[in-house]
């Protein structure tokens, strides 16, 4: 096969060697080979060029529900050298409005399987749009927790380079089986997840979503499994988890939101396996990584990737600034919005992440929370991550979230909102013991649970808003 920049060649010269052996193993029993996927890709390819009119540079957005047949589709369109647009499907009718407003999409596929079901009959692109290392592949909407959602521009060569640093990395080998029961619109599932499989032609064990019963039954017979924190804090509530499951496992991966220290230890004590904790985010896919070989530290997101060149922006006295990054997998700009990119770019070419953190002697980078958390009290800054890492220790809390909620005398006051069973009174008490009395949170509120999203992110906003009246009123 011949190679070009196009990022499906990349992929499929991973899989060309194995196309009779199961890409994706359902739990239903349904397999699909890397034949019947590539073929399928090349027949919808065919469709989405002949009776959709896409042509190359076109942008074709999905309701992607987690199937096989939406993979189809996400190959397919890079196939024919269009852009794919995975929009969550659980968005409302006026968010997807807004998607499809900014995108200009020349299709909007609602229904994945029917759409490949109907190209089924049309003779297989014979090959595939050649693009080059800097065409767009995918615009990835950012989560947007405020203001309008920003579509990410990613290129072949960024996802790419991305794929084959991490698969090299995690040592992913043909031997592998990969656990994966992560949504698919969003870059973890969608590129991390399928590309280090799909580099070599190992199967996946494809799981709708994420379910205790279906992972503990499915663990088994895997070998790599990917997930996001929730995944290993609702494994580890099932008493029955444990070595039985997880005894020939070669690697259990985490990112997307912190793993609580404590996860990564009781996992440990469990199941003999330290989580390999990574960072990343749609606007560069991973940036940072623990090693495969070698310690993997709980708490730190590990060392920048091969190629990727990360420093932290005006460190404070504990040398902790925004991160910034530079690299080959680093996004071009977010689609039509010319002003927000400069924003978010430094004059000489660097990208700010938002995310708070420093680097130590070794190398290794911690994170401590986004910029738009810190929390400014009294004139003080409060990063809330370094009061949750106290109170996650204390006696009768499970994990905290700490936020800023307006208060009449000093701006914003900390708040702690807990879970678990620790009385205010002694969380308040224990935390001065550690704890500068700036950061000691004013309130400490307890809830049965956190408002997280899709991937398993705290929504600090969510909190913010509920507290927002705490102080009661508050004149600007
Ligand atoms: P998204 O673009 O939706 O993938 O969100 C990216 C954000 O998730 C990053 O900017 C970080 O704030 C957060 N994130 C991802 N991985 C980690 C991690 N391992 N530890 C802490 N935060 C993370």
């Amino acid at each position: 096969m011949m190679i070009t920049g196009n990022l499906y060649d990349i992929l499929a010269h991973g899989f060309e060697d194995r196309l009779d052996r199961p890409a994706f193993i359902e739990p239903g029993g349904r397999e699909t080979s890397y034949g019947a996927l590539a073929e399928s890709a090349a027949r919808t390819a065919a469709w989405l060029i002949s009776h959709e009119g896409v042509e190359p540079g076109d942008r074709v957005a999905l309701l992607v529900d987690k199937s096989v047949e939406s993979v189809i589709l996400y190959l397919a369109t890079l196939m024919a050298g269009a852009v794919f647009v995975p929009v969550n499907p659980v968005y409302t009718p006026a968010e997807i409005a807004y998607f499809v407003e900014n995108a200009e999409p020349r299709l909007l596929i609602e229904d994945g399987r029917a759409f490949v079901e109907r190209a089924a009959a049309m003779p297989p692109l014979a090959r595939t749009v050649a693009r080059t290392a800097d065409d767009l592949a995918a615009i990835i909407y950012t989560s947007g927790t405020t203001g309008r959602s920003k579509g990410a521009m990613l290129t072949h060569g960024n996802l790419a380079a991305n794929a084959r640093v991490l698969h090299a990395l995690w040592g992913f080998t043909p031997d592998d089986v990969l656990l994966h029961a992560l949504p698919i619109f969003h870059v973890h599932g969608l590129f991390v997840a399928l590309h280090c499989a799909m580099l070599s032609g190992a199967p996946m064990l494809w799981l709708a979503k994420y379910d205790d019963a279906q992972v503990l039954a499915m663990l088994p017979r895997a070998t790599v499994m990917m997930g996001v924190p929730t995944f290993y804090t609702r494994l580890l509530a099932r008493p029955e988890f444990g070595r039985a499951q997880t005894g020939h496992m070669r690697l259990f991966i985490s990112g997307s939101a912190p793993l609580l220290a404590s996860t990564h230890a009781v996992f440990e004590v469990r199941t003999g396996h330290r989580i390999l904790e990574r960072y990343g985010m749609s606007e560069a896919v991973i940036i940072t990584s623990n090693p495969l070989r070698g310690e993997r530290v709980a708490g730190s997101v590990g060392y920048p990737l091969p190629g990727v060149e990360l420093r932290i922006a005006e460190p404070d006295d504990q040398d902790t600034g925004v991160i910034q990054i530079r690299g080959p997998s680093v996004f071009g700009g977010y689609w039509r919005m010319p002003e927000k990119t400069k924003e978010e770019f430094t004059a000489d070419g660097w990208f700010v992440t938002g995310d708070v953190g420093r680097c130590d002697g070794d190398g290794r980078v911690w994170i401590s929370g986004r910029a738009k958390d810190l929390i400014i009290s009294g004139g003080y800054n409060v990063y809330p991550k370094e009061v949750e890492l106290v109170l996650d220790d204390l006696p009768g809390i499970t994990e905290s979230a700490v936020v800023g909620v307006p208060h009449p005398d000093f701006g914003e006051a900390v708040v702690a909102v807990i879970l678990g069973d620790a009385p205010e009174a002694d969380v308040i008490a224990a935390a001065r013991a550690t704890l500068a009395p700036y950061k000691i949170p004013k309130r400490v509120v307890t809830l049965d649970e956190l408002p997280r999203n899709a991937m398993g992110k705290v929504q600090k906003n969510v909190l913010r808003q509920e507290l927002a009246g705490l102080f009661g009123a508050v004149v600007r």
